[in-house]
């Protein structure tokens, strides 16, 4: 059992396979605090929308990896991501948020079904950053580590690799 094995069981997602289009609209959607981020890029590969990525121009003032953000809009609401950023990249830079929530500050509908053509994702530092208006309305972990098993737990401390 990988630490990635015991996220995904405790969500009920499925291991990994082809990128997954959503087909119902998600109770919540995860956005990345691009402040907080390290760009350290383990949750990328495991989004199994395959929605987050590498943002190429960041208006930031920093010199290591460029942080990584969703594109929301093709978010399954799974959570897999927010707690591979708490668990094991130990840097909680990402949330979950009422879709109403994100439609409402971005102006936008979040469908059930995803686009067809992908948009690039913006920063939203100015909503989803620890000094941002919506950062506090965020969920983040929804796995304690008291919850765990002594198994899960060794997994989990063994790391993503
Ligand atoms: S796991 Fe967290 S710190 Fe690492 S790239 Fe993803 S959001 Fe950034
Ligand atoms: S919650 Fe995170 S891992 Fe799940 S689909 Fe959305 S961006 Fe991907």
């Amino acid at each position: 059992m990988t630490a990635i094995d015991v996220l995904r069981s405790r969500l009920g997602v499925a291991t990994a396979g082809p990128p997954q289009r959503k087909i119902a609209r998600p109770r919540t959607v995860a956005l990345i605090d691009v402040h907080a981020c390290t760009g350290c890029g383990l949750c990328v590969p495991e989004c199994p929308a395959a929605c987050i990525e590498p943002l190429a121009s960041v208006p930031l003032d920093r010199t290591d990896a460029p942080p990584v953000q969703t594109r929301h809009d093709e978010c399954l609401g799974c959570g897999l991501c927010v707690e591979i950023c708490t668990h094991l990249a130990h840097v909680s830079a990402i949330r979950s948020y009422d879709t109403n929530l994100v439609e409402q500050a971005l102006g936008c509908a979040i469908a059930a079904d995803a686009p067809l053509a992908r948009t690039s994702p913006e920063p939203g530092h100015e909503y989803w950053a620890e000094e941002g208006a919506f950062h506090h309305m965020g969920e983040g972990t929804r796995i304690p580590v008291a919850d765990l098993s002594p198994e899960e737990r060794t997994a989990l401390a063994a790391g993503a690799r």
